[in-house]
Order: C-alpha cells, then sequence, then structure tokens
C-alpha cells in the first residue's frame, strides 16, 4: 500500500500478510504477469511500458525474471488492475486522495497473492505530469507483492510508505536492493 499523505498509512490491511515474511514466501524467480485492465489516464501502452520498466528495477539487480501473459483466461503471478469502491477483495478502494494502492504479499502464491490493485479514483501521470507518478507507484507495490514490507527508516527507498511527488530519475535505494536481494539473491552474469 502507499498512502497519499504522512500519518494514513496502515499496513496490517494486507490479508496475506505473513507472520513471519522471509518463511512464508514461496521466493519463485520467473515470475508471470497480467495486467488485466487499464485506467483511462493514461494510454495502455504506457501502463504496460510504465510496469515493464518498474519490473525492470527489481529484475535489474536481482534473478527475478518476469514474462508477461496476455492470453484471456489464463491467470499470472502477479495480476495487474485498476479497481473502484468495491471490487471483490476486502479492500475497496478510499475515493481520491489517502490510499493510492495495494497489494499482496506473494504468500503462497494462490488466490490474490501477488496481485496488485491500483485506485482508479486517483489520477495517475508519467514523466512529472498532473497526478501520482504511476512510475514511482508501481515499482512501491511491485516491491509488496515480491514481499518487501515497508521501510519506515529509509526516506529515499522506494519502499517508504509515502508518496514524495515526482522523481525524475528514480532508482532503488540500497535498502531496496539489500531487500530484494535478500529474498531473490543478486544478479549474476551467466556464461552459456
Ligand atoms: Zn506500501
Ligand atoms: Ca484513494
Ligand atoms: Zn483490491
Amino acid at each position: 500500500m502507499a498512502s497519499s499523505k504522512l500519518g494514513t498509512s496502515s499496513h496490517s490491511e494486507n490479508e496475506n500478510m505473513p507472520g513471519s515474511l522471509t518463511s512464508c514466501l514461496i521466493t519463485l524467480q520467473d515470475l508471470t504477469y497480467k495486467i488485466q485492465s487499464f485506467s483511462s489516464d493514461l494510454s495502455r501502452e504506457d501502463i504496460a511500458n510504465t510496469i515493464e520498466k518498474a519490473l525492470h528495477m527489481w529484475s535489474n539487480v536481482s534473478q527475478l525474471t518476469f514474462t508477461r501473459v496476455t492470453t484471456p483466461g489464463v491467470k499470472a503471478d502477479l495480476n495487474i488492475k485498476f479497481v473502484s469502491g468495491f471490487h471483490g477483495d476486502n479492500h475497496p478502494t478510499d475515493g481520491p486522495g489517502k490510499q493510492l494502492a495495494h497489494s499482496f504479499y506473494p504468500s503462497n502464491n494462490r488466490g490474490l497473492a501477488g496481485d496488485m490493485h491500483f485506485d482508479d479514483d486517483e489520477t495517475f501521470s508519467i514523466n512529472g505530469g498532473r497526478g501520482v507518478d504511476f512510475l514511482w507507484l508501481a515499482v512501491h507495490e511491485l516491491g509488496h507483492s515480491l514481499g518487501l514490507e515497508h521501510s519506515y527508516n529509509h526516506p529515499n527507498s522506494v519502499m517508504f510508505p509515502y508518496y514524495k511527488g515526482y522523481r525524475p530519475k528514480l532508482r532503488l535505494s540500497s535498502d531496496d536492493r539489500n531487500g530484494i536481494q535478500h529474498l531473490y539473491g543478486k544478479f549474476a552474469y551467466t556464461v552459456t
């Protein structure tokens, strides 16, 4: 989950939150993802490209790989959609502002595990347009989908729980990198 303002976040809404994160995770390294619905704020191409960019930020520093699934009726490990109000889980969205999205930890990789729901009552933008930067939000929510918790003590990390505005050169912090490498291993060059 990511919040727009300080003081509005609680992370306990995640029903898949394991008691002890690393011991309960199935950390598959080769994951599939699917974009199940889009937002009218951005073109489909911009949404798909931004999600791909966000995936790369995590896969560039770890042994993760992501493959997009577009086949109708086939679910992926990470299912991504834009939602508004009640949408079939216990986390109705809250209108403009406050919570921007929620995601589910990978847990047992069943049901909603790994899925990301973006609040379509927000205005999303890319490249510094008006609204919430969708790249930052996608990288942040992906972090949760992959098993990372919030980093309250690292304001520069992507996993800091509060949106701090558009950052032109968004990068993972060392805290983000350490977290993902702890779960999925460091990126290693392989020679074939
Ligand atoms: Zn969050
Ligand atoms: Ca909201
Ligand atoms: Zn939801």
